[in-house]
């Protein structure tokens, strides 16, 4: 999944680059606020980590359906028909990533 957030100036959405996959990991790397710099208007401004959103990362997906597409392939010249069982390959990585998602924008940081 991707995490963004949007210019109060430019309403431009504003990508946040980390590696942190729930809230509270990424008030552990970046803290309670923390400086964003926007990429369309060149303002920098000050964000809640409660101000970030999680969206989801479609090369993630399309990850997943390139897996699901080759291993389909093979298990089918193997198995026949029953190899397209992995077709639920891409459909597990985007669940993955949905549950992902909600937890990420459904739970808050207490404000100070
Ligand atoms: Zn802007």
């Amino acid at each position: 999944m991707n995490l963004h957030t949007y210019c109060k100036s430019c309403k431009k959405d504003i990508k946040i680059k980390s590696n942190a996959s729930t809230r509270p990991d990424l008030q552990m790397e970046k803290g309670d606020e923390f400086n964003v710099n926007c990429q369309n208007c060149g303002k920098t401004e000050k964000k809640h980590v409660n101000d970030i959103k999680a969206e989801p990362n479609n090369l993630v997906i399309l990850i997943g359906v390139g897996i699901g597409i080759i291993a389909t392939f093979f298990l089918w010249i193997y198995f026949g028909a029953i190899g397209s069982i992995s077709l639920i390959i891409p459909f597990l990585f985007w669940q993955q990533q949905a549950s992902e998602i909600k937890s990420f924008n459904s739970y808050m940081i207490r404000r100070k």
